[in-house]
């Protein structure tokens, strides 16, 4: 996920450009360039850091153009320096490209590039388009375009300008969003709305395959097998400030409705369906040692924690390797065993978290390989692993973490599957896990579509209740860690998540008629044991919601409220079930009127001990 802005008209281009990339800079904000046509060259600015970064260095240059692009960027591949930001150039700095998006055959391509002769500044995979288009342009930029997009797989929105072809620029989507506003002589394509709203409300959405021809009064569009579309003019009524939660009334909720595409980005290009395996390009130098590992600790913080649990319980089943998950902030100042074939997995949606940093160090120290899991590129922890995998979440505004949560979840999904097939799976069964995997965006998506309304009710319901429980067992245990944080950290409940089979241990003795307790109750291995866990509350007179599998109409009968998640796999439920655990802790805080984006006390990322 990035900003992109380009900019064609009677104006000049590098206000429009600016302007566009501050209001994107909530869509990424490692790094950010500007590349304007001039009479004779491309002028090119690029710098790490935020777009404020980029506006102070071109600030006192007297520049002057009517057309241009602007990128702010969230880096996939390549850490956030000057050279990986965007935009990219060909080798003779006569075309250049910003793209959102991820190029998976960019390897290939660039081999198939630098054959060719094409020399690479980037280690990007997004510099492979204006190589591409280079390699294929004998004088029609459009076709060059057209069979440049041919070659790539993945998803890219991008937009180009060309030394030769100067009155025109050119945009072209698959997978990542791309709008063109119509103005008064003028054009501005972008990301989205925030760039372009100001300027103003016409607006036209380009679809999947369409590649459109801009110049500052003309709008040609070509679809991708029908030849010339016929673009349709939009009226947008909107404020900014809608715009940038793209109409939801919390970071929280946008991204809680991000889920299904952010696991389509974290399994893009990394299922091998025919050898039914996983590819991780991050870690391969490190496949042999995890795999040969006698034992691999997990290291995290907070809901990065729950999601290592998760793991945990993912690789002993499916890979047979001893696992241990330890909080970053015990991890430091105890004395770990590290023998040689243990191995440490941190994980941390900023990279930043000051524990596990901490703990990542205190790890190396005692000589530890270190691997990563995290979603922003070029953080700390990034950087000082051995080697790490991305979970592509996009930036996390809402300070409860909830798409990040189902990144690492989904990483460690993808992790457990290579580990199992190194060491036990077979080829088939590799592929039903494949199977089930690539079934689980939609199957959010379903839930997304069906489960609000019947949540709002239950959170109305539920509103003013003081106490809260949740329990779940197996792969559903951290879950309810998770739901039980969620609703405490926004809305200020007390809540308590334990397995389920805990509860007689202690914890019974709190539930009578006012305690609410949540129950993941899906149809697994250990089904039977939660629905005794169930009666024991019911005898207690606990009021019971219980979060069932599709099809098990029998659950009804023993519990006050049940929602359904479509069935999967045992490993994978967990994708499923905290959805709704995530709604009703956000309805609940809403509805008690709370700073969901802000809740008391906490911050995004936690950069102190
Ligand atoms: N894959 C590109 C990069 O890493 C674009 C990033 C994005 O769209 O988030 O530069």
């Amino acid at each position: 996920m990035c900003g992109i802005v380009g900019y064609i008209g009677k104006n000049n281009a590098v206000k429009p450009l600016i302007d566009g990339l501050y209001r994107l800079e909530y869509r990424g904000y490692d790094s950010a360039g500007i590349a304007l046509l001039t009479q004779d060259n491309i002028f090119l600015k690029k710098v790490a850091g935020r777009v404020n970064e980029l506006d102070k260095a071109i600030r006192n240059e007297p520049l002057q153009s009517h057309i241009g692009i602007a990128h702010t960027r969230w880096a996939t591949h390549g850490v956030p320096n000057d050279i990986n930001a965007h935009p990219h150039t060909d080798c003779k700095n006569q075309i250049a490209v910003v793209h959102n998006g991820i190029i998976e055959n960019f390897r290939t391509l660039k081999q198939f590039l630098v054959k060719k002769g094409h020399k690479f500044q980037s280690e990007t995979d997004s510099e492979v388009i204006p190589h591409l288009i280079e390699e294929f342009y004998d004088g029609d930029l459009m076709a060059a375009v057209r069979k440049a997009c041919s070659y790539i797989k993945g998803t890219y929105g991008f937009v180009i300008i060309s030394l030769a072809s100067p009155g025109y620029i050119i945009a072209s989507r698959m997978g990542s969003p791309l709008v063109i506003g119509r103005g008064k002589g003028e054009y501005i394509v972008a990301s989205d709305l925030a760039a372009i709203i100001s300027y103003t409300n016409e607006v036209i959405y380009l679809k999947d395959g369409d590649i459109a021809e801009i110049s500052s009064d003309h709008l040609r569009v070509e679809g991708c097998e029908s030849g010339m579309v016929f673009p349709e003019i939009e009226k947008v009524n909107l404020t900014l400030e809608q715009i940038e939660r793209r109409g939801y009334k919390h970071f929280m909720l946008k991204e809680i409705y991000e889920q299904p595409i952010i696991l389509r980005d974290t399994i893009r290009g990394r299922l091998n369906y025919e050898d039914g395996i996983a590819r991780l390009n991050g870690i391969s130098n490190y496949i042999e040692d995890l795999r040969d590992a006698d034992r691999i600790i997990i290291i995290a913080c907070g809901t990065s924690w729950h999601a290592g649990l998760i793991g945990e319980y993912m690789i002993e089943s499916l890979a047979e390797i001893p696992v241990e998950v330890e909080y970053g902030s015990e991890f430091r100042y105890r004395r770990p065993v590290l023998k040689k074939g243990t191995i440490c997995i941190v994980v941390s949606q900023s990279g930043e978290t000051a524990d596990t940093l901490a703990a990542l160090r205190e790890a190396k120290r005692h000589g530890a390989t270190v691997l990563g899991i995290c979603n922003v590129v070029g953080s700390s922890i990034a950087r000082e692993t051995d080697a790490g995998i991305y979970i592509h979440a996009g930036p996390e505004i809402g300070v409860a973490s909830t798409k990040a949560f189902m990144g690492q979840i989904m990483t460690f999904a993808l992790l457990s599957l290579l580990l199992g097939r190194l060491r036990r799976l077979s080829v088939d069964e590799g592929r039903d896990i494949i199977n089930a995997i690539e079934k689980i965006p939609d199957q959010l998506q379903s839930l997304l579509d069906k489960l609000p309304d019947k949540i709002k009710k239950l959170a109305r319901t539920f509103k003013d209740h003081r106490n809260f429980l949740y329990l779940g067992r197996g792969y559903n245990f951290p879950v309810a860690l998770e739901g039980a944080l969620k609703l405490k950290e926004i809305s200020y409940i007390h809540a308590e998540g334990y397995p389920a089979a805990e509860m007689k241990h202690g914890p019974i003795a709190l539930i009578d008629k006012n305690m609410p307790v949540v129950v993941i109750a899906i149809k697994d291995a250990i089904y039977d044991k939660v629905i005794s866990n169930i009666e024991e509350i019911r005898a207690r007179q606990g009021i019971v919601i219980a979060v069932g599998s599709e099809g098990d109409t029998q659950l009804k009968k023993y519990v006050d409220y049940v929602i359904y998640v479509p069935e999967t796999m045992d490993h994978l439920y967990p994708l499923l079930t905290i959805l709704p655990l995530q709604l009703l802790a956000y309805y609940i805080a809403d509805y008690r009127g709370l700073d969901v984006d802000k809740p008391r006390n906490l911050a995004k990322s936690v950069t102190v001990e």
